[in-house]
């Protein structure tokens, strides 16, 4: 298991970051017909490689977005009213019509272990992130464009898909340069 060390992932991100969006934007329209099997394989691989008890970039510089359900359950948990909980902790962003947090790093980290105080009934936008087996993939890669930059778990899963599907490329066009060879003899 990886530790994070986060300035090297900002290096990393800022040599790299035209190369692998540019992948992403021209994925997103050409993917391989196996991309969803192929994104629960790299997760699965992510996930034995990276520590995020180390990290905790995205509770430092990301907010997640808040349902109602999700206000409900934690100012509940909280023994709060929702609209103490809110006028507390959360503005409405106009822009992305969702409830947000005001403050970064996120209220609920514990800044001292990294981990989240309200963990077991968090916003089901941060049990889901980085969100690299929604499914079908097709309409959410995009999102993972911003996300490399904050998230080195996402970096990987970008790093080792396109590492994949060229893979799969050299592999399919190998095969076609064989038959052309064997059938036109
Ligand atoms: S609620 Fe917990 S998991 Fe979500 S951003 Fe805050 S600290 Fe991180
Ligand atoms: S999900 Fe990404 S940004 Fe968040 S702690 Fe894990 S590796 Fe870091």
């Amino acid at each position: 298991m990886q530790v994070i060390n986060l300035r090297l992932h900002r290096k990393k991100y800022l040599l790299n970051k035209k190369s692998l969006r540019y992948f992403i934007t021209k994925t997103e329209n050409n993917l391989p017909l196996n991309i969803d099997e192929m994104a629960d394989a790299i997760d699965k691989e992510v996930w034995t490689e990276i520590d995020c008890l180390s990290c905790a970039n995205c509770c430092k510089t990301m907010s997640p977005t808040y349902t109602f359900q999700d206000m409900k359950r934690i100012a509940a948990h909280l023994n709060m009213k929702i609209k103490d909980f809110k006028a507390k902790w959360l503005y409405f962003d106009k822009r992305e019509n969702d409830w947000m947090n005001v403050k970064r790093p996120c209220q609920f980290l514990d800044k001292k272990t990294n981990m989240c105080s309200i963990y077991e009934v968090r916003p089901a936008d941060c049990s889901g992130f980085p969100h690299l087996t929604k499914k079908p993939m097709k309409d959410y890669i995009y999102i993972h464009n911003q996300n490399i930059e904050y998230c080195p778990a996402t970096y990987k899963w970008v790093e080792k898909l396109k590492e994949r599907i060229l893979l799969q490329k050299v592999m399919i066009n190998s095969i076609d340069q064989a038959e052309k060879i064997i059938y036109d003899k």
